[in-house]
């Protein structure tokens, strides 16, 4: 179910909980600004969740609250795996759904990183 993008933060939400290890996860690289980890439910070969460790429930929450430490340190540990998973000589894809028109379904900020393979049209339609 798609949440919507203008409530407040609530920490309950599913990334919150994996942030304080309170449910597992795969992950691959962490930092000061960033935790990276596999999807769930994979969509593609190679399919990482970047998420900042602030509290912030979407990209626009991100973009407009955030220090400009967090944004440089999220931008550049997303560039960080991605160039660690092998996936910028071959290409790859971020997304970032906000909201409901963007089927966004977790209420923290998350970067989905997607390569691995071609990954075809950008939009299914
Ligand atoms: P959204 O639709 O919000 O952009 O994407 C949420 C993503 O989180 C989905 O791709 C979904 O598979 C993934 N996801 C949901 N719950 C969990 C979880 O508990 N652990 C992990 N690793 N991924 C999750």
């Amino acid at each position: 179910m798609p949440i919507d993008a203008t409530l407040p933060y609530d920490p309950a939400n599913i990334f919150a909980r994996l942030l304080r290890d309170e449910i597992p996860s795969r992950r691959v690289y962490e930092d000061e600004w960033a935790v990276a980890f596999h999807d769930i439910a994979p969509q593609a070969p190679e399919h990482i969740l970047v998420i900042p460790r602030g509290a912030y429930v979407s990209w626009d929450d991100f973009a407009a609250n955030a220090s400009a430490d967090e944004i440089t340190g999220f931008v550049r540990a997303v560039g960080t795996v991605a160039r660690a998973r092998g996936l910028v000589a071959p290409g790859y894809r971020l997304l970032a759904n906000t909201g409901g028109d963007g089927g966004q379904e977790v209420a923290h900020l998350h970067v989905h990183l997607f390569g691995g393979a071609p990954l075809g049209p950008m939009l299914a339609r």
